[in-house]
């Protein structure tokens, strides 16, 4: 039997055929009320909130399993014609392979193919359909599926793919929507109600939703393609991901278009935006050591998962209705041996990921520091006066900020730590953790003026 609470999910389709029953079709999720005085059937509620009752065997646990990343290490990234060549016919064999993005069409790829020592370039785009094809006759939904196909066959190509040419360091990483629909992640779009838009993403606009009778923020990603990729990222790495301090991933609607990433709702918006709006008139140092505690509990979660943020701020920290601070967010973040591509924060981004691409949880210890410093200066700009081209440059040569008015000396120290030049000289968030336990917050604060 299952406990009350539990979510199945519907193994065939049920009409109902007395007055107290509820119907249901194949796939869809219901949560057990309890028992009955028949142990065949069950008392259940659908994601509307309509209660009745079922057979029991029609419906198994709905068990969630992480959504695993394929990860890609014959792609390259973005180098030249040149050097894939040189790469490839240093140990020339046929079917050797690497993917690099093209240089002479932005956005698309180049797949390289290894033949009689000499190299190949084929052109990857994306179709009418914001699919990839070679050939224009076969398409894929990304990198992987594409390689994969000319693993097995060459259809076309010079030769068959056979080896691939392995990036050394951090890889690149690509998901598919069906590794989503197998673990148990799936949210039908019929059973998400959208209210209101809350917040605009870099893919879309955010709304307030209703599913399962819970107020849910729901992102929709407004064009399909080539973004689908980034977007669904950011979910699958949710998946792995469990801690009150983050914002937690509900599931992901695939079943239509736009796609949606569904997760708990944060009922008092983006910390930044409270900053801004409530001011020192109404935070006080307690709410104030409150967020950092949350914010660094999280990340404290993130480090021991050997994931990455790589974009703590202030407006990527939420908070819900009781002000308890969650990370949000997770559209760069990767586990560590994972690369990612785009344009990063620059204010809030170590020197050594700024300079070479080194991104660490010590890099996230620096971005914490910023979002401290932002914290106490109730959500101003960091680095108020200088140019963005001038931060990195400034700060290689040892400029740092301020102490904010309203910044404690403790608070302060620890800022200090936290944008050490050297990554090693800075704490883990695991010591940020500790160090924020002996600060004060017995509450007879007032508040900040
Ligand atoms: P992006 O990756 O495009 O920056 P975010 O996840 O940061 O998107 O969301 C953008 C904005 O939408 C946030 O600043 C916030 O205002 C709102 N928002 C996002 N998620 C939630 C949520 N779970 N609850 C409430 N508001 C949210
Ligand atoms: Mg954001």
């Amino acid at each position: 039997m299952f406990a009350p609470g539990t979510e199945v999910i519907a193994k065939f389709e049920f009409r109902k055929s007395s007055p107290m029953d509820l119907p249901f079709d194949k796939g869809d999720t219901l949560v057990v009320v309890g028992k009955t005085q028949d142990v065949n059937w069950i008392k259940v509620r659908n994601l509307r909130g309509m209660e009745g009752l079922i057979p029991v065997n029609y419906v198994e646990k709905k068990e969630k399993a992480a959504v695993q990343l394929h990860k890609m290490p014959w792609f390259h990234g973005r180098i030249d014609r040149a050097k894939a060549e040189r790469l490839l016919t240093s140990s020339p064999e046929d079917g050797l392979f690497l993917v690099r993005e093209s240089t002479n069409y932005p956005g698309d790829y180049a797949l390289c193919v290894c033949y009689h020592a000499k190299v190949e370039h084929y052109h990857v785009m994306y179709d009418k359909k914001d699919q990839l094809t070679v050939d224009e006759e076969s398409s894929f939904s990304n990198l992987t599926q594409l390689v994969n196909h000319y693993i097995k066959g060459a259809d076309g190509l010079i030769c068959r793919l056979k080896k691939p040419l392995e990036k050394q360091g951090t890889l690149a990483v690509s998901v598919d929507a069906e590794s989503f629909m197998k673990s148990g992640w799936h949210i039908r779009r019929k059973d998400v109600d959208l209210i209101k838009v809350v917040g605009h993403g870099e893919f879309g606009d955010v709304w307030e939703g209703l599913f399962n009778q819970k107020k849910v923020a729901v992102k929709s990603l407004k064009e399909e393609g080539r973004a689908a990729q980034t977007f669904l990222t950011e979910a699958s790495v949710m998946t792995a991901l469990n801690h009150k301090n983050l914002v937690m991933l509900l599931g992901v609607s695939l079943d239509g278009s736009p796609i949606y990433i569904i997760t708990e709702f944060c009922e008092k918006g983006s910390l930044v935006e409270y900053l801004r709006s409530r001011g020192r008139s109404v935070i006080t140092q307690k709410d104030l050591i409150g967020f950092a505690r949350d914010v660094a509990n999280g990340m404290c979660y993130l480090e021991s998962q050997n994931f990455i943020h790589r974009d703590l701020a202030a407006r990527n920290v939420l908070l819900d209705e009781n002000c308890m601070a969650k990370v949000a967010d997770f559209g760069h973040a990767r586990e560590q041996s994972v690369s990612v591509s785009g344009k990063l924060p620059v204010k809030w981004t170590a020197p050594e990921a700024l300079k070479d691409g080194n991104f660490s949880s010590k890099s996230d210890v620096w971005s914490f520091s910023i979002f401290l410093w932002e914290m106490y200066s109730f959500g101003r700009v960091p680095y108020p006066r200088v140019q963005l081209t001038d931060v990195l440059s400034k700060v290689i040569k040892g400029y740092r900020m301020e102490k904010p008015d309203a910044c404690t000396d403790d608070m302060f120290s620890l800022m200090t730590s936290c944008w050490q030049f050297y990554p090693n000289e800075r704490p883990t968030f695991k010591n940020i953790v500790m160090t924020l336990k002996t600060y004060a917050d017995d509450g007879k604060f007032l508040p900040v003026l």
